[in-house]
């Protein structure tokens, strides 16, 4: 009998939030092969088939051993016959040969360096290649109109592709949290994304605003962005109009699993923010645009969210990630309690109808203590 059998026995949940999911964990070597699948489909724009590798390798990131052999496997969840022949492959040859031809074809490196490019999706980076731009230098010399983003996002490529390190991401907390206290003292900050999940590196920084006397953060994000401004933080900076919660009917139930934020775009680091009625993500790279001489600053991507302290428990777990998580925490409250949740609040499907009944539930569930009861529960 292999070490290890025991696998195949062994109840797992299906759904990616109702497991423990380390950082650190025993099958990297199967996780990386099945990231790279998963990148290559997001590349292609094919979510389901991004989701699918996302959730194979979630799985077996919650595994409490390496996996040797394909047996071990049997019963498990959430492994498809895609993924499960690519680990399989790996297993038995050491490597897969679908990763391998992706890794070394031309369409998912050029797709990969275009779209690193901060201010370049994958639409865009896919007509540049179809055009022979493969690399940010094949832009530069193309000629291309770009916008003002995709400038910002060529001119300082080394240094936004340059993962931020968790000292850097606090330096970074300590200008925002100068900025916000300048113009809102008793503001709360917290540090969100991949670094509140124990991330060493992220490819931004992630913060979530609030203050406790609610309404106090109206305005915010506006008043944040002109201190940054003013002291020469913002290399970049982008406003486009917010879908969500500007209808009538206010605080909407959500169309999608992902929420509809305004978003705001700057050069150094890059900001959501989301204010009061007005859900607000403001994208911007912090830099110290006004310095003259050798530079003491580095460009990275900042990404601040504003939140009214009643969506606050929602926006903490929201931006929380990983995407795979919220994503299987949203499917799991529709499927399985009959909710929906954003990141601005959780709806009873069976309770709430009207929206003044929306915001008597959003006084009950106000605060921190539902996330922790959620998170509590899941984890
Ligand atoms: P990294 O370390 O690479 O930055 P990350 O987990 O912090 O990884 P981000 O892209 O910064 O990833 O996103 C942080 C979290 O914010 C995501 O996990 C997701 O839950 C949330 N998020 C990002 N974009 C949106 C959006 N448009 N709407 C709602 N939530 C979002
Ligand atoms: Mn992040
Ligand atoms: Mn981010």
């Amino acid at each position: 009998q292999k070490p290890g059998l025991e696998l195949a026995v062994v109840s797992v949940p299906s759904y990616a939030c109702q497991r423990h999911t380390p950082l650190l964990h025993h099958n990297t070597t199967l996780t990386d092969a099945l990231s790279i699948l998963a990148e290559n489909a997001e590349l292609g724009e094919n979510e389901g088939r991004g989701v699918a590798f996302r959730r194979a390798a979630a799985l077996l990131k919650s595994l409490p051993q390496e996996v040797r052999g394909a047996e071990q496997l049997r019963g498990l969840p959430c492994l498809g016959e895609h993924s499960l022949r690519v680990i399989k492959e790996v297993l038995e040859d050491g490597v897969s040969h679908e990763v391998e031809t992706t890794t070394h074809s031309e369409q998912f490196k050029a797709m990969k360096a275009l779209t690193g490019i901060f201010g370049v999706g994958a639409k865009t980076a896919d007509r540049w290649f179809r055009e022979g731009i493969h690399t940010p230098s094949d832009l530069q010399r193309s000629g291309h109109t770009l916008n003002r983003a995709q400038r910002a996002g060529l001119q300082y490529y080394d240094e936004l592709n340059l993962p931020v390190t968790k000292p850097e991401a606090v330096a970074i907390g300590q200008i925002v949290e100068r900025a916000v206290h300048a113009v809102l003292p008793g503001a709360e900050i917290t540090l969100i994304g991949g670094f509140r999940r124990g991330k060493q590196t992220g490819h931004d920084v992630d913060f979530l605003i609030t203050h406790p006397d609610e309404g106090r953060e109206e305005g915010l994000m506006r008043k944040v962005v002109s201190w940054l401004e003013a002291q020469g933080f913002l290399l970049y900076q982008k406003t486009t109009g917010n879908s969500y919660l500007e209808s009538k009917e206010g605080p909407a139930r959500p169309a999608s699993n992902m929420d509809r934020f305004e978003r705001y775009s700057h050069p150094l680091p890059q900001t959501l923010v989301v204010v009061g009625d007005h859900a607000q993500k403001v994208s911007w790279v912090l830099g110290h645009s006004q310095c003259s001489g050798p530079r003491s600053w580095r460009a990275v991507r900042v990404d601040l969210v504003v939140s009214p302290y009643s969506q606050f428990a929602f926006a903490l777990l929201g931006w929380t990630g990983s995407k795979l998580f919220e994503r299987e925490l949203r499917r799991w409250a529709v499927h399985e309690k009959a909710m929906t949740l954003s990141s601005h609040a959780l709806y009873d499907r069976k309770r709430v109808r009207t929206l003044s009944q929306t915001h008597t539930h959003f006084k009950y569930c106000s605060g921190s203590f539902l996330y922790y009861q959620i998170r509590d529960k899941l984890i």
